[in-house]
């Protein structure tokens, strides 16, 4: 289905008035009618269908993670991630504590699933990733919801948690985008991810925003549920992401339309292995990728119970996280960890 300008902007009129422009950059170097998300492109070209009957292959025997279960999850069966046939959803809501390009004037559309593959002890969202909160919906409620976002000004669909409910996201995306939908996809995920089943989305996606939780198996072992191959494998995905999205920077307008946001989580006792991270994106990823040090890890959940990580950080545990960052070459840090560390360092001169 091509997209005329005139069928874009009335599509975006649409949309209670809101009047979606494509991104400054990227109208200026191919022309406003071109641009779509990558969803939009690849349904332009016929071929996120064939991307959608892959994913739900995969369901009925579910390798969708790198735990690897192999339950029927069309049948209802369920694995590790507890995820039941039908999406489930916890919150669809405009989001302004995010990445600042992500967040823009209206918020990040944030779409919260219920369950997870990983299921960290220290989890700050327990109830609904451990817990499995939320409500079962059809693809079609969930397009909905997409579109909703869309028309109350959200810059994006944040897909938090998404890599359980992979196929679902796809289906309900194409529904959506034949309704009008128009938005990046964000898919905010653990980094917990398989390379086999990001190269399904090769296109779809057009913000990977993926945590890198650890440097070393055994942290990742201990406080993510015997997840020992995290380390390698979200290295492996975070390569994968790099190569479909490239780096991420922001557009004239301030937001982020595509590229690869790298979340780490600065924790107690140098439990997440900062310096090593930092050094292998440098090294590995690309000096200029976008990395996010963030400073607010709480013991939430069992945390309590593990020694280690049973306290907040202290500031100089975080400048010592942003030294490290620095040493290594990265130059595309996240502005509002810069200001946490200028605000740490004025308070540490006073
Ligand atoms: S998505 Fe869930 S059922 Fe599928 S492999 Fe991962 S944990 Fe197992």
């Amino acid at each position: 289905m091509a997209t005329t300008r005139r069928d874009f902007l009335a599509s975006s009129l649409a949309f209670g008035g809101t009047l979606l422009l494509p991104p400054a950059h990227l109208s200026a170097s191919t022309g406003a009618s071109e641009w779509l998300p990558g969803y939009g492109r690849l349904e332009q070209q016929g071929k996120l269908e064939a991307r959608i009957e892959q994913a739900d292959a995969i369901l009925e025997a579910c390798e969708l993670c790198p735990r690897r279960c192999g339950v029927d999850r069309g049948a209802g069966d369920k694995g590790y991630c507890r995820a039941p046939s039908r999406v489930m959803v916890y919150a669809a809501q405009p989001h302004f504590g995010e990445e600042v390009s992500l967040v823009g004037s209206g918020g990040s559309g944030t779409v919260f699933f219920s369950n997870c593959n990983l299921r960290c002890v220290f989890c700050q969202n327990w109830s609904i990733a451990h817990k499995g909160m939320g409500n079962r919906i059809s693809d079609e409620r969930l397009a909905d919801h997409m579109l909703r976002l869309q028309r109350i000004g959200c810059h994006n669909i944040n897909l938090v948690t998404p890599t359980h409910v992979m196929p679902h996201i796809l289906r309900a995306t194409r529904i959506a985008f034949h309704k009008g939908l128009r938005l990046p996809l964000v898919y905010n995920t653990s980094g917990y991810e398989r390379v086999e089943i990001l190269r399904i989305l090769d296109g779809v996606v057009d913000i990977y925003l993926p945590d890198c939780k650890y440097a070393e198996s055994t942290m990742a072992a201990k406080y993510s549920s015997g997840a020992d191959s995290y380390p390698a494998v979200t290295q492996a995905a975070l390569l994968e992401m790099h190569r479909q999205v490239g780096v991420a920077k922001p557009a004239e307008d301030g937001l982020m339309y595509r590229g690869l946001m790298i979340r780490h989580l600065v924790m107690p006792n140098r439990v997440a292995g900062t310096r090593e991270f930092t050094r292998w994106v440098a090294e590995e990823v690309s000096p200029d990728t976008y990395v996010n040090i963030m400073s607010q890890y709480h013991v939430a959940y069992r945390a309590a119970e593990f020694p280690r990580i049973a306290r907040a950080i202290t500031a100089g545990e975080y400048l010592e996280a942003m030294d490290w960052a620095e040493q290594a070459g990265l130059t595309n840090l996240d502005p509002r960890s810069l200001a946490v560390r200028a605000v740490y360092r004025r308070r540490g001169a006073a």
